[in-house]
């Protein structure tokens, strides 16, 4: 199946049902290892990306993409503010011209998007982040994908591998962000931005690929 418009919105949809939904979690995890409040900015971000779809048509996906990062980087705030913000330009940059993405397109965007957020983060693989999730997940994909898999079949292995990079994290010590400054005491916790980054995958699966597995 190809990706139009409408499932992009779909899944934007998606997003801010699971941050609304998820919202007392994420700013739980948050409220051990940060300031308690990633669930709080997820779903202020993405209500307004949400309030926003109700009015907007006739956007190409690229400009929908680039609209939804405007809008997380002016009201989401924290450090997952101008991530997320990132993560979405760079994915909406990557669909320029598009009115369908096919499997290939989803990769390449998803990936620009995870390449924005190491720039932008400066965060590897390991240092308790949101990365933690985002990059095994796109290896994942891309594997799928060359195995010649649907894109069902590679949002699955994406969100699966975005769970397990977001346990990972739970016996890491954090080396970016707000957590970072609990040295040790960082340890022992999952990461709320890994976990707001499983979500964001498992809506995607959810939303393009059909039912989820369990
Ligand atoms: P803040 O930490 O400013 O309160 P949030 O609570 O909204 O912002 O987001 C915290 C999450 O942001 C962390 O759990 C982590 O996953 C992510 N994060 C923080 N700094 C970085 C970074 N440099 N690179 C990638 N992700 C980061
Ligand atoms: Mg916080």
């Amino acid at each position: 199946m190809a990706v139009g418009r409408e499932e992009v919105a779909a899944w934007l949809e998606a997003l801010a049902a699971a941050y609304e939904e998820n919202r007392g979690w994420l700013t739980q995890l948050d409220s051990a290892i940060g300031d308690a409040d990633h669930g709080a900015n997820m779903d202020r971000g993405f209500r307004a990306v949400r309030a926003e779809l109700a009015r907007a048509t006739g956007h190409d996906i690229a400009a929908l993409l680039k609209q939804t990062a405007a809008i997380l980087i002016k009201t989401v705030g924290g450090a997952s503010g101008p991530l997320y913000g990132t993560f979405f330009l760079r994915a909406g940059a990557a669909c320029a011209g598009k009115t369908a993405l096919e499997p290939d397109d989803v990769a390449r965007a998803f990936e620009a998007g995870v390449e924005g957020v190491r720039q932008r983060g400066k965060a590897e693989v390991g240092d308790k982040t949101m990365v933690d999730a985002l990059a095994p997940a796109l290896i994942a994909m891309r594997e799928a994908l060359a195995k010649g898999g649907d894109l069902g079949a590679a949002l699955a292995a994406a969100a699966a591998a975005a769970e397990s990079g977001m346990r990972s994290t739970v016996p890491l010590q954090a080396r970016k962000g707000r957590a970072s400054y609990l040295g040790p005491r960082s340890v022992g916790h999952q990461d709320p931005g890994a976990t707001s980054a499983w979500l964001l995958l498992r809506a995607a699966a959810d939303a393009w690929g059909g039912k989820r597995a369990g």
